[in-house]
């Protein structure tokens, strides 16, 4: 490939990041392009290695580079409390609000069935298997306060209900029709404290 057919290559992988656009994309590039390469280097180490290791975690499908992630391998974490989530960005978002000690379980995204996510693409069935191993008292579901995330946290309380287990919702009050990435750490723990029976 010539020089400059490198250099498409790399603004078009990078115009395919969220939130950049072609002049951004053009920044990053003579960024990396500038002096030594060191950046260049480090960042395609980087995401080498975040490709070669990164994975679900085998009991909440958080991400992490190991078996289990830090959190499910926290034994002071009450493993007692299962907060549902849609992604691990979540989990950073509850973890940032920092009054939560329980352990998550991670669905890999919300229910959104005109757009081909059925139930069998989330992971549900693992959260029920989870439940019934023993040990849950409590189940939050804290998906985002709109329509698709509603409807997959009532998926998931009718799949839960044969287990008995407690099931609650976040308290209202987070910015409706959003994600929880938007909600900031102040409010999700509001919201977390004030849960209420699903
Ligand atoms: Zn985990």
């Amino acid at each position: 490939m010539s020089e400059a057919g490198v250099i498409a290559g790399l603004l078009e992988e990078l115009t395919k990041l969220p939130g950049i656009g072609p002049k951004s994309a053009e920044r990053i590039a003579h960024f990396l392009l500038a002096g030594d390469r060191r950046h260049a280097v480090e960042l395609a180490n980087a995401l080498q290695a975040v490709a070669d290791k990164v994975r679900p975690c085998s009991e909440c499908f958080n991400l992490t580079d190991g078996t289990l992630c830090p959190i499910c391998g926290d034994p002071k974490r009450d493993a007692g409390v299962l907060c549902v989530v849609e992604t691990p960005r979540d989990v950073n978002s509850f973890e940032r609000a920092g009054n939560f000690r329980g352990l998550y379980h991670v669905l890999g995204g919300r229910l959104a069935p005109l757009d081909g996510m059925g139930p069998d693409r989330l992971t549900f069935s693992a959260l029920v298997s989870r439940v019934n191993r023993g040990g849950v008292r409590e189940v939050i579901l804290a998906t985002s306060p709109t329509l698709e995330g509603d409807g997959t946290a009532l998926f998931a309380s009718t799949a839960l209900a044969p287990t008995g287990v407690s099931i609650t919702r976040l308290a209202r009050g987070l910015p409706s029709g959003s994600s929880l990435e938007l909600a900031n750490a102040q409010m999700l723990a509001e919201a977390l404290d004030g849960r209420r029976t699903f």
